[in-house]
């Protein structure tokens, strides 16, 4: 090999090196389509926002779910990533995943109440959906069932305005969503045993804490994820 390949080669291979870097350091999949993340972000920002609209600030999240947010996220080298627990007031015990660093919990669910466990059960959920991506994969499916001409904040809003009197429009995206339940269920027990919390807690605050969801078929039914995470629990070593 002369020394001029050689050199192309050692070039070829740095770059790989710095693409991995880039993409190991961005650390969220990429999205499938050509949906562009920030306005992916936007569309989250405006679901926070809309949920926050009475109190006209968002409300700051209480010292003990902060602990326990920060607890999972020590526990799993998640720190240094840009997780941030965030609040809303929207009535009753509720969670978001706002793409791409927000955890989002009602302040119903950061109730005195609410155990540690529940907290870290709900969290790692939610976490697990940031980790795994899901934001952007359910975008391509409503860029897919709804595009626009104006682009993405355009098309999920006309998406959420159809869905809500069309349920046949809406199901290939219900059933990625109830997909995605199922693998964030997954991936939360791994997130919580790492932190030393119970598997079996995120079934005990699905069964005590779930309520249906005001979007029909987005998530499975209850016993259904139950039953999943039974099989998950037992699974764990
Ligand atoms: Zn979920």
């Amino acid at each position: 090999m002369s020394a001029g390949a050689g050199l192309r080669i050692a070039e070829r291979v740095v770059r790989c090196a710095a693409f991995a870097w880039l993409a190991f350091a961005a650390g969220a999949p990429a999205a499938s389509c050509d949906v562009a993340p920030g306005e992916v972000a936007a569309v989250h920002e405006r679901h926070m926002r809309a949920l926050n609209a009475a109190l006209g600030e968002e409300p700051r999240p209480v010292a003990r779910a902060q602990r326990v947010f920060e607890r999972l996220l020590a526990a799993n080298g998640l720190e240094g990533r840009g997780y941030a627990l965030r609040a809303y007031a929207m009535r009753g015990f509720n969670a978001s995943a706002i793409y791409p660093r927000g955890v989002a919990l009602s302040l119903v669910a950061m109730d005195d109440d609410v155990s540690d466990e529940e907290l870290a059960a709900v969290l790692a959920h939610e976490l697990a959906h940031l980790e795994l991506g899901h934001a952007l994969d359910q975008a391509c499916e409503q860029w897919r069932l709804a595009r626009s001409p104006l682009g993405f904040l355009d098309a999920a809003r006309e998406f959420e305005r159809e869905a809500v009197d069309n349920p046949s429009f809406a199901a290939p995206f219900a059933r990625l969503s109830r997909a995605h339940e199922l693998q964030a269920d997954a991936f939360a027990l791994r997130l919580l045993q790492a932190a030393g919390y119970a598997p079996l807690s995120l079934s005990q605050m699905l069964a005590a804490r779930a309520v249906a969801n005001p979007l029909a078929g987005t998530h499975p039914e209850l016993a259904e994820r139950l039953a999943a995470l039974a099989i998950a629990v037992a699974a764990v070593p």
